[in-house]
Formats: structure tokens, sequence, C-alpha cells
């Protein structure tokens, strides 16, 4: 069968099973633990597809009163044949998205889980630049900008998460008047973790629309 979850439903799902975990350590009575693996439960079965043995088999080992973080660590990736992956892009493909990139350094494609992907993201930590493939309008389009050397605390604007962002600095041209605009937003610098934190693909989609040149 087709794989259905999206990546950031499938951040969703990881972030539940880990509150699940912490509950477990911190709740000692028994009834509690249940409505609050119950409640888990429910939000995260809104996710998966029906009548399939692989999600009847992750919700079964959820069914037990406690879970340690081992045993979740382990559960979590039996679920990745139902998530749908980020496209392995080629050189060339890349390339396509990056037309004005003359030496574009490549991801490391080894160290990602493409099922944890909603967009691509990637430095080149010489150069000070950051790139972005995401989902536009139904196809992917590429994204450059030049990334702040300093790392704040601070909000994301992708994933709308507090941690490690620095300014993301892209100059879009708009359309017609032949004019750019800087477009500065403070993001995670680790797009790996924006990723696994990313579970509301709105703010995303905001962003792209802003950085986003016009044709
Ligand atoms: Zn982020």
């Amino acid at each position: 069968m087709e794989p259905t979850i999206t990546a950031y439903e499938y951040s969703d799902i990881t972030q539940q099973v880990n509150t699940l975990v912490s509950a477990y350590l911190s709740v000692n009575d028994k009834r509690m633990r249940r409505v609050v693996r119950d409640t888990t439960i429910e939000r995260i079965s809104a996710y998966l597809p029906a009548d399939n043995p692989i999600a009847e088999e992750f919700l079964s080992r959820l069914q037990p009163d406690r879970l340690t973080r081992e045993a979740a660590a382990k559960l979590l990736p039996t679920l990745e044949p139902l998530v749908v992956p980020f496209p392995s892009l080629s050189q060339k493909q890349l390339s396509k998205l990056f037309r004005k990139v003359k030496k574009l350094k490549q991801p490391e494609w080894a160290d990602l889980d493409l099922h944890e992907l909603t967009y691509l993201g990637w430095n080149d930590g010489g150069n000070q630049k950051k790139y972005l493939v995401a989902p536009y309008h139904d196809r992917l389009i590429g994204i450059q900008g030049d990334m702040g050397p300093k790392t704040v605390k601070g909000v994301c604007a992708i994933c709308q998460t507090i941690g490690n962002v620095s300014l993301f600095v892209s100059t879009t041209k708009r359309s017609g008047l032949g004019t750019f605009t800087r477009n500065g937003n403070y993001i995670c610098r680790d797009s790996a973790q924006c990723n696994r934190q990313l579970t509301d693909p709105q703010p995303l989609a905001d962003f792209i629309e802003t950085v986003h040149a016009k044709r």
C-alpha cells in the first residue's frame, strides 16, 4: 500500500509518543496514566490508515501501561513504511533548483532521514549560506539565503519552536516591479532538528510565500 502519513504528521506522532513516555515517568496514578495514554492513542490514530497491519501493531504496542524511552525509540521507526519520504534528489535535479549557484554544496544525504523531512535544508558553512528545498504549489522549489554567523535562542519562523536560530536573509524579486526585497527571518540553524519539530505545515508555507521569488 502507498504511504499516506506526511513527514510533519510523523513528527507529531513522534512528539506525542515522547510526551507519553515522559508522562509515564512523572505520573504515579495508574488511572491518570491511562487517561494520558488513551488521549495519545486517539490523537495518533487519526493519522494512521485504517485496517493496516503496521498501524495496528504500532497501536497495540502503545497499549500496555508504561513504555520505556528505549522501547519508544525502537517502536517509532516501525511506522516508516507508512510515511511518505522526501524525494531523494540527484545532483542534476538540485542544480536545476539552484540555477544561479555555480558550485552548489550538496546535502549530506547519508545523514538525513527522509521520513522526517517536510523540507530539505542544509548549510554551506564556509560561505555562510543555507539552501532550502520545499514544496510550493505541488512542486519543489529551491531557496537560498545568507545565514548569519550568530546563533541565538528564539522562535523559528518555520517550525515555531524555541531553539537555536540564526538570521536567514534572502533576496526576493517582486514580479513586474523589477525591485528586490530583502527578507530576514530567524530559522533553526539545524534543519534536520527543525523538521523533527515541524508538526504544522502552514508556517512553512507562509515562509516560502514570503521568500520565494515571484516570476
Ligand atoms: Zn525550526
